[in-house]
């Protein structure tokens, strides 16, 4: 059985090319790429050409690129560690109710270290209140972390107005692009963000590797120390074959952009007029527009989302629910509950991710098979619709 995968927002298949490259890493320039030899040298230009491509993709220079094991480590560096290298600014953070886990423990870490951490509201689409933002950075602000799609409904978020608003409240900006690298195009300098963040495996290259996008003049501490390394902000012995894969993923997301949000939408688009049109009761979680061209959160009433997945799993079909499972019991997302939505509803909704993984005629194939898994859940264990 040919498995469809719609879980494009979890990882992505690594794509041939960026196998090729981290082969390529590992079996012929495996040298150390701090070494000065042919051998590290060689390596060395897989680096550099990996960091000329992770600038390229998101309009910076690249000496503004740091690499990292992914966003978790970027996130947790812009932001969990802000207070140790921001200073002069106050010591406040202001975040948003939606980010992801590791955007909200940063907070926490930086909470630890000794700021004050906010966070503005989200309105029932899932898009930052910018009044709500507003009135958070009237009380001086060091740095501001705004997510720029999220994760679990897809929704584009007003990164850019959030980002004058800060800047001119004498706020630095960070933002987690994780979600929207390789399905949106993404410019640091249309954006304004002095921090942005982001992970190789969300747009086809290796996991175990990201990014973090510096702007010239921000201020940063070393991550890890012990190395030259990353201009000595980030010590360890260069991931050569991971960096050399990002850097494909990279080249690659810029090229084809265009083309495979076209392809990402149009399954999606089919899947959403589908599962609205043809199953009593399903509404769109978070807004239609703005949002990435992959994402499809829904609201099946009546329906438990873990065994709705389940049923899926066993038809050969990959998807997701925001829901958390923490000691034994499953816990509504934070997303869809920052954005007013009922525990109830919360933990009947369900994500679907489309990407290259995907063919055309899977919409339909998906549509036929939550059809059946609805109304057998349906009718086992009747909830109130
Ligand atoms: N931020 C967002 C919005 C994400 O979706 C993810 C991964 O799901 C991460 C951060 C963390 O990425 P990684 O696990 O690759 O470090």
């Amino acid at each position: 059985m040919r498995r469809i995968y719609l879980d494009h927002a979890a990882t992505t298949r690594t794509a041939p090319e960026v196998i090729d490259a981290v082969v390529q890493a590992m079996q012929v320039d495996w040298g150390n790429a701090s070494s000065s030899h042919a051998q590290g040298q060689s390596a060395r230009r897989m680096v550099d050409a990996a960091r000329i491509a992770v600038a390229t993709l998101v309009g910076a220079r690249p000496e503004e690129i740091y690499f990292t094991s992914g966003a978790t480590e970027s996130v947790n560096w812009a932001v969990g560690l802000a207070p140790e290298f921001i200073q002069g600014r106050g010591d406040r953070l202001v975040s948003s109710a939606i980010e992801h886990p590791c955007g909200l423990e940063s907070a926490g870490r930086a909470q630890a270290r000794g700021w004050i951490t906010a966070a503005a509201r989200v309105d029932s689409g899932g898009i930052l209140d910018l009044g709500s933002f507003q009135e958070a950075l009237a009380v001086k602000t060091a740095l501001v972390s705004v997510m720029l799609a999220n994760n679990e409904t897809g929704t584009i978020q007003p990164v850019k107005e959030a980002a004058r608003m800060a800047r001119e409240a004498g706020a630095l900006f960070h933002t987690d692009a994780t979600q929207a690298i390789g399905r949106t195009r993404v410019d640091v300098n249309e954006l304004g963000v002095d921090y942005l963040s982001l992970s190789a495996h969300k747009f086809y290259g290796p996991k175990g590797v990201g990014a973090l996008y510096v702007r010239k003049g921000a201020p940063l501490e070393p991550f890890m120390r012990g190395g030259e390394q990353e201009r000595g902000k980030r010590a360890g012995t260069f991931n050569v074959p991971g960096i050399a894969g990002l850097g494909v993923a990279a080249d690659m997301a810029v090229e084809f952009l265009d083309k495979r949000a076209d392809h990402a939408r149009s399954i999606r688009d089919a899947l959403e007029q589908g599962l609205l049109s043809r199953i009593t009761g399903t509404e769109l979680n978070g807004c239609r527009e703005p949002r990435l061209p992959s994402h499809l959160n829904i609201y099946f009433p009546g329906v438990d989302a873990e065994a709705l997945l389940m049923a899926l799993d066993v038809a050969g079909i990959a998807v997701s629910t925001g829901s958390a499972c923490s000691s034994g019991t499953t816990e509504p997302s934070h997303v869809l509950t920052a954005m007013g939505i009922p525990r109830a509803r919360a933990l009947s909704a369900m994500r679907f991710t489309s990407g290259e993984d995907n063919v055309a005629e899977e919409s339909g194939l998906v549509l036929e098979a939550v059809v059946t898994a609805v109304e057998r859940l349906r009718r086992s264990s009747p909830r109130a619709l």
